[in-house]
Parts: C-alpha cells; sequence; structure tokens
C-alpha cells in the first residue's frame, strides 16, 4: 500500500487514461483522473464494435468500470481540464477547472422529464449526426451515469418546464464553475485524439454531400445507440445502403494534410466492410487504397475479404468526388494504378477513411513537453515526472494503447517510490 504518497495525475479518460490510471490504483497508488468530458471512455465508447474481437466496446468499459467502482483509490473529475501545472517531478501543483453540471448528484433524473423539452442541442457523441434535449445522458453506458445539462441550449421557457418537473434540488441553474488545488508526484498524459478536419479535403466532397459521411460517423450510423438505431442508410434520403465507396488514406500520407499514416484506419474500413455486409448481404463494396496495412493475425480480416465476390479492391488514389444531383449518388475519379484505366464510377455513399490528430495539435498542456512537428507528445525526450500515453503519443489501436499505458503507469509509480 502506498496511500502515503502524493497521487499520480492522470489527464484524460479514454481507455489510455483508464488502463493507467487502474493500473497504479490496483498496486496501491492514488490516483486523480481529469477527464474533459461528461463520462469516461474516450473515442473507443463511440464505436460500434471493435477490432480484433469485433466485440462492442461496452464489454471491456463494463469491466474496467467495475474496477475502478472498487477501486477507492481513484478519484475522477469529468468535465475537467487542467490548466496550470506548477512545481517539479514529485512534488507538482495542478489546478483543476471543473465546470458545472447544472445536474446535482443527489437525484435521479430519467428522460421522462426531458421529453417536453423544445430545447435541443447537436449531439457530439454522435459526431453531430443528431441532436439531444439541452438536458441528456451523454449515452446508455454513460460513467458517471449521469444527466447533463447544456445551460446554453436551454431556453428561458424549458428552464421553467425543468424545475417544475424534475425533482425538487435536482437542477441547479447557478451551479458554477470550481477550481480545485492538488499536489501530486507524477503526471500521465492520455488527451488522445480527434479525427483530421474532412473540411479541408474539399476535392472529396465532405460538409458539401450529405452521402459523403467518416470512418467514426459510420461506427455512429452501425450503433444501436447512434442516430439512425443502427441501420446502415443514406444520410440523404434514409435509404438503405447497396454500393458503398471506401476511400482511404483520406488526408493520410499527404503532405498538404497528414503526412504520416494512422495505421488503425484500413482496418477500421475492413471492419466497417463487416458491419455494412452483416446488415446487408447484397451491398457491394469498393475499397480505393494506397496500400492496405494490416500486421500480424489481423491480416486475416484482409484475406477474408479477398474472398468476397461483393467486395473489390482497387489501387489508386481518389482525385475527386463530384455528385449527381437529383439522385445524390456520388461519381470517384480515380487512376487504378495496375490497369492504368481511368475510372468515372458511382456510389450511393462513400466514407472517408480520416486518420488521427493528436488532441494536443491544437493545444498545448500547462507542462514543458516536447511535441513532435504533428502535435504528439515525444515520448523519446519524456520530461521526468510526466509521461505520455496512447494516442497522445502516436497514433495507435486499443492494444498498443493500454502496454503504453500500463509502461506509463509503471514509470509514475518508480518516479513517485524513487521521490524524484
Ligand atoms: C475509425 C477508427 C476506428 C477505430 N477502430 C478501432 C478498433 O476497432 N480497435 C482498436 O483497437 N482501435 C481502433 N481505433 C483506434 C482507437 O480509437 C484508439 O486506439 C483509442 O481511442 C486510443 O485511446 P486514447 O485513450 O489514447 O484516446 P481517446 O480515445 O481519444 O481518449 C482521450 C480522452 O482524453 C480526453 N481529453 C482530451 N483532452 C483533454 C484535456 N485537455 N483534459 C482532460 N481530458 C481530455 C478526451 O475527452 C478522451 O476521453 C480506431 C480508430 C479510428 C480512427
Amino acid at each position: 500500500m502506498n496511500t502515503n504518497t502524493k497521487p499520480i495525475l492522470v489527464i484524460g479518460g479514454g481507455i489510455a487514461g483508464i488502463t493507467a490510471a487502474l493500473e497504479a490504483a490496483e498496486v496501491g497508488y492514488n490516483v486523480i483522473l481529469v477527464e474533459k468530458e461528461a463520462y469516461l471512455g474516450g473515442r473507443v465508447l463511440r464505436m460500434y464494435r471493435y477490432f480484433p474481437k469485433m466485440c462492442p466496446p461496452t464489454c471491456g468499459f463494463e469491466i474496467n468500470i467495475r474496477r475502478i467502482r472498487q477501486n477507492p483509490r481513484i478519484t475522477i473529475h469529468t468535465l475537467a481540464t487542467v490548466d496550470e501545472i506548477s512545481g517539479n517531478t514529485g512534488n507538482f501543483k495542478a489546478k483543476i477547472q471543473i465546470k458545472p453540471r447544472y445536474v446535482t448528484a443527489n437525484h435521479s433524473l430519467d428522460d421522462s422529464m426531458t421529453e417536453s423539452l423544445v430545447s435541443e442541442r447537436a449531439n457530439d457523441f454522435n459526431y453531430g449526426m443528431n441532436n439531444s434535449k439541452a438536458l441528456y445522458m451523454p449515452h446508455d453506458m454513460a460513467y458517471p451515469s449521469a444527466y447533463v445539462l447544456d445551460r446554453e441550449a436551454l431556453s428561458d421557457t424549458d428552464a421553467a418546464i425543468l424545475l417544475e418537473t424534475c425533482p425538487p434540488g435536482s437542477i441547479d441553474l447557478d451551479m458554477s464553475e470550481k477550481e480545485i488545488e492538488v499536489e501530486v508526484g507524477a503526471v500521465i498524459v492520455a488527451t488522445g485524439w480527434q479525427p483530421y478536419d474532412v473540411k479541408n479535403l474539399d476535392n472529396l466532397g465532405s460538409g458539401l454531400y450529405p452521402n459523403v459521411i467518416t470512418n467514426v460517423m459510420m461506427e455512429r450510423l452501425a450503433a444501436s445507440g447512434g442516430p439512425t438505431a443502427g441501420e446502415i442508410i443514406r444520410p440523404s434520403d434514409g435509404k438503405k445502403v447497396e454500393n458503398v465507396a471506401f476511400v482511404q488514406c483520406a488526408g493520410s500520407r499527404d503532405d498538404k494534410h497528414l503526412p504520416y499514416c494512422s495505421a488503425v484506419c484500413c482496418m477500421g474500413s475492413l471492419k466497417h466492410i463487416r458491419y455494412i455486409r452483416e446488415k446487408n448481404e447484397n451491398a457491394k463494396i469498393t475499397v480505393f487504397y494506397i496500400d492496405i496495412r494490416t500486421v500480424g493475425s489481423e491480416e486475416k480480416f484482409y484475406f477474408d475479404l479477398l474472398e468476397d465476390e461483393n467486395v473489390s479492391f482497387v489501387k489508386g488514389k481518389v482525385a475527386a468526388i463530384s455528385e449527381e444531383s437529383d439522385s445524390k449518388n456520388l461519381i470517384l475519379d480515380v487512376e487504378d494504378t495496375i490497369s492504368h484505366e481511368n475510372l468515372h464510377q458511382g456510389f450511393d455513399m462513400v466514407v472517408l477513411a480520416t486518420g488521427m490528430v493528436p488532441v494536443t495539435a491544437d493545444f498545448k498542456l500547462p507542462v514543458d513537453l516536447k511535441y513532435d512537428e504533428y502535435g504528439f507528445i515525444d515520448g523519446t525526450t519524456e520530461v521526468n515526472g510526466v509521461y505520455a500515453a496512447g494516442c497522445a503519443k502516436h497514433p495507435c489501436d486499443v492494444s498498443t494503447t493500454t502496454k503504453d499505458s500500463t509502461s506509463a503507469a509503471l514509470k509514475a509509480i518508480q518516479c513517485i517510490s524513487r521521490g524524484d
């Protein structure tokens, strides 16, 4: 037991942060876990299934949440960010800003209390593909399982309705942001990734044509808690998709966008093809790729799909996507680099396989860290006492993330135990 040592501060409550927090807490170290969203789980929770086992992400998540619940050494702050870190190895002071939830912890709410609300907000869990009420449960598996109120989206009329329909004291419209200061011995940064902004890919029609979606949107289209309750249908008219194109490396391995490979997008699309084929056995799929990158046993996903007569692979980088105005079908222009044919092919939906951008590309944490040219935390030159884990460090899958996070937890424990 090491309950007398200073805690470890973990910033980011995705699979990287949760893993690091649990590994450290389960060998007796106190942990403060700070997550900016209203719930833990990060991007993995927004997936329909995850490779290699193709199980719903909630399976592993439930186990982790059970471990967290059983462990009093982990203190969680959601809707929280770390705005200042001072001091040095073994003796950091961190200021944590906690945004108001406007819902008190003492009462349970349910959806019947939100039904009469008119005020809505874009549902960011579903990548903005639908709206939720201004008072909402972030998603079915949210932990903590607590409603959140989007105060800015709430009209005065709806505010009055809420105060009337919800149990007295459950809604506090005057709740304000608070700041707490903590003393910690080491810091683990696990702030993860965000999808590449497809607005930069105007030649591929994203944002212009409704039936051009991204790989992360495909995860939510397939999920039962998604905007279509799991139906893979066209955003423009709700028709079941019959003929889908996947555009690999959409903005990746491209000096004008993301020069690096995000390591998971090929496997992501192979997984998405399975989603479509399981839901519509007649659907035809074409994958346009530069190289298919799958490693180790994951290559079986690719080999299996090569056997599927409804799935074609075309080696070539898509130059442009246009839309037929009546049908809203998409036309792809691409040179097949094996046959040297210029293709001009029509599809009813297109999925752009976009890469991962570190959250730290847009903002820097308030601690002296080295970043590479793309904003990933440079793990080779770690500042003593501050360690990075998961996609904050490099694009990677869940399996690599959890190993990385275990190693970050160990480094943090060693730093505290040495009393650096
Ligand atoms: C389309 C697609 C499909 C994928 N499918 C799979 C798959 O099937 N199997 C697989 O193994 N991998 C898959 N991956 C990769 C997987 O998503 C990542 O490995 C995983 O999300 C990495 O977890 P993480 O915790 O590092 O980052 P994240 O999941 O991004 O979590 C980071 C957390 O930190 C929080 N955060 C960010 N900034 C702050 C801040 N300043 N303060 C506090 N909190 C903050 C975020 O809100 C988030 O909760 C896929 C990736 C893509 C793009």
